[in-house]
């Protein structure tokens, strides 16, 4: 199996930068101003798009693109804000095999996969929902995995302060598999480990073979 690692240090508690988001009112923004765009890109590959299959794609297409990338208009404190808790419990929390679906920033062509999630607490839980709906919401944007995975994390880490933060995820990118480059049975897997998890080998390995147990 073909791997790329990235396992890397916290900055500070903060990794890659959010992109900003535009605003859904700024022009461009809304799928009335996307439409004329897509009619052109048909063209442009040489296809009529006025014939009769195609003729309501640009609208179908501006709709998926606006779900697509809902994720930009999404607030974090206010997913996360009314979800916190005060517990007296420091094991571990996992909520694994997250599947999520994102659109890779180079190609704009699906990646997509599993995310598996776990955190140490320290006097403070999240809400379990709120993990998949943090997974849904970095991938509802152009990424990268490895930012992906590194803003999962960092999120948890700046809202949580836990002992430590660990995420993994196996993703199949269309971007390789349908140009050739990657076959179909490697997933790219990333990682991203924080506190406890990344200085002590035993909570790591903890985490690792519950991923792994099916
Ligand atoms: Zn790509």
């Amino acid at each position: 199996m073909k791997t790329k690692k990235g396992r890397s240090a916290s900055r500070n508690g903060h990794g890659d930068p959010v992109p900003v988001a535009p605003h859904r009112d700024e022009p461009g923004r809304t799928p009335d101003a996307l439409e004329p765009l897509v009619r052109e890109m048909l063209k442009l590959v040489g296809e009529d798009p006025g014939r009769e299959g195609l003729r309501r794609t640009p609208l179908r297409v501006a709709k998926a693109w606006r779900e697509l990338t809902a994720g930009y208009d999404a607030d974090i404190d206010e997913i996360i804000n009314d979800a916190l808790f005060t517990v007296d419990y420091n094991e571990m929390v996992l909520v694994k095999d997250i599947t999520f679906y994102s659109q890779c920033e180079h190609h704009l062509l699906p990646f997509f996969g599993k995310a598996h999630v776990a955190y140490i607490p320290d006097g403070k839980v999240v809400g379990l929902s709120k993990i998949p709906r943090l997974v849904e919401v970095f991938s509802r944007r152009l990424q990268l995995q490895e930012r992906l995975t590194s803003q999962i994390a960092n999120t948890l880490q700046d809202k949580l302060h836990p002992l430590g933060v660990a995420v993994v995820i196996e993703a199949r990118h269309l971007c390789m598999e349908m140009r050739g480059a990657q076959s179909l049975l490697s997933p790219t897997v990333t990682s991203k480990m924080l506190g406890c998890f990344q200085k002590d080998s035993r909570t790591r390995e903890e985490f690792l073979t519950l991923v792994h147990a099916r």
